[in-house]
């Protein structure tokens, strides 16, 4: 069966984001993690391709994407979507400008829109500017980023300091706002004056569709999340519970927390304080060579504790335990030693008969993946915004990875709920 789109993402949990968008309007979404064997076909309407070619050096980004890209034609996808950041989180270099060029390029492609708005999420764009909630980006939290600082909110100027050959052009919202056979006026007037980006304004749900629709036949766009709600319209797809169907759930159910943020730090509380079994990862026994992935295994073991109510181990703490422990290990060795002992724990809970898998945090989330060898993610029913549940066919477990900020206070055990 032949994809009916083919994405490329930037990073891990953008993936999932985007994912869950189709899949709520109603396709059926594998994600990959990184590109799948030449040989390998999947059966879905659309596959992300995650990669992780966001702060890469250049000529990485664009040989990945470039790889992505060729397997995702070989599977029968009509159109490209390159999926950015919704804050356009970049370097000066690159990658979204040198990516876009060379999808271009490869698809023989010659305009695309440029978009991450995501007006849901509060990002949305205005005469080529983006707003992150009320703020300019460039007086958003984003301008401090460690990676990627963004310090100036108009795209068009952004994108085009990247790219190398092609000029950066703008679809204003007044355009957008007149529906889909004005917006591709103007990108053929783009084109013809020799413009082959078009950073597009959006400041609502409407005026996204009104973009998926006038881009329905392009070869490429570049987006957020935030296009995709329009496109599986397109394709007479609309929301329905067979998208989101996942094999049923089987086996234990585990929480591997390692998220330090504020909201992780309230599920955990709010878990502990509703009586929830818990044991505690202390780095800092770590960092001395206790076996303490062992030992959280052997307590998990422990009669009766794995089944239907979920266990949760975590290394979650706040902020002032989290910078006691960096003081003395260092933030990198910290985190690693963290990262890694939580992936043995997740591999050996689901040895011991974990079925159902809930990962808090965006690093150790890839930590879980990588340790479960799992390569493919089908994308299910949403717990909270931006969470679904997912299930890899290898090993055979259902998962959910949570990224630090997402989901509510009682997100531990409403998961479990979602996927029963
Ligand atoms: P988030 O999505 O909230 O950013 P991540 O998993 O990406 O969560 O990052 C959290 C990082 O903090 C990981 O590298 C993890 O190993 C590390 N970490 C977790 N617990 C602790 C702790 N108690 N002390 C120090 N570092 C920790």
């Amino acid at each position: 069966m032949s994809l009916l789109l083919g994405c490329i993402a930037d990073d891990f949990t953008g993936a999932t984001d985007l994912a869950n968008n189709l899949v709520r309007a109603g396709m059926r979404a594998v994600q990959t993690i990184g590109v799948p064997a030449a040989g390998a076909s999947i059966d879905a309407d659309a596959v992300v391709v995650a990669l992780k070619s966001r702060t890469a050096p250049v000529s990485e980004a664009v040989a990945q994407s470039l790889d992505a890209a060729r397997w995702l034609l070989t599977q029968g996808a009509q159109q490209i979507y390159f999926k950015v950041c919704s804050t356009f989180d970049s370097t000066p270099q690159g990658n979204i400008g040198p990516v876009a060029e060379a999808l271009l390029a490869e698809l023989g492609a010659d305009v695309a829109i440029v978009t991450p708005a995501f007006p849901e999420n509060g990002r949305t764009v205005f005469k080529g500017h983006l707003f992150v909630g009320d703020q300019l980006l460039s007086d958003s939290p984003m301008r401090q980023h460690p990676l990627t600082p963004m310090t100036d909110a108009n795209l068009v100027r952004v994108l085009q300091a990247q790219c190398r050959r092609e000029r950066v052009g703008l679809v204003e919202q007044r355009t957008v706002a007149r529906g889909a056979a004005a917006v591709r006026q103007r990108l053929m007037a783009l084109r013809d004056g020799g413009t082959a980006l078009a950073i597009a304004d959006a400041i609502s749900d409407d005026d996204l569709r009104a973009l998926a629709t006038a881009t329905r036949d392009s070869r490429l766009v570049v987006a957020g999340s935030g296009l995709a709600i329009g496109i599986p319209a397109l394709h007479g797809l609309s929301p329905s519970a067979q998208a989101a169907a996942l094999p049923p759930p089987r086996g234990a159910r585990a929480i591997v927390s390692g998220s330090c943020s504020a909201t992780t730090n309230a599920q955990v509380a709010a878990f502990l304080h509703r009586g929830g079994a818990a044991f505690a990862v202390d780095p800092l026994r770590l960092a001395a060579g206790d076996d303490v992935a062992a030992e959280a295994l052997a307590w998990a073991a422990a009669a009766g504790r794995l089944g239907a109510s979920p266990v949760l181990v975590y290394a979650t703490a706040d902020a002032d335990a989290v910078r006691e422990v960096q003081s003395r290990l260092g933030a990198a060795r910290a985190g690693a030693l963290v990262e890694a002992a939580l992936a043995q724990i997740a591999l050996g809970l689901v040895a011991a008969g974990v079925g159902q898998l809930v990962v808090a945090g965006g690093e150790t989330s890839g930590a879980c993946v990588q340790a479960l060898g799992i390569t493919q993610l089908r994308i299910g029913p949403q717990i909270d915004p931006g969470v679904p549940w997912c299930h890899a066919e290898k090993p055979g477990v259902h998962v959910a990875l949570k990224s630090g900020n997402f989901g509510g206070a009682d997100f531990f055990t409403r998961a479990f709920a979602a996927l029963a």
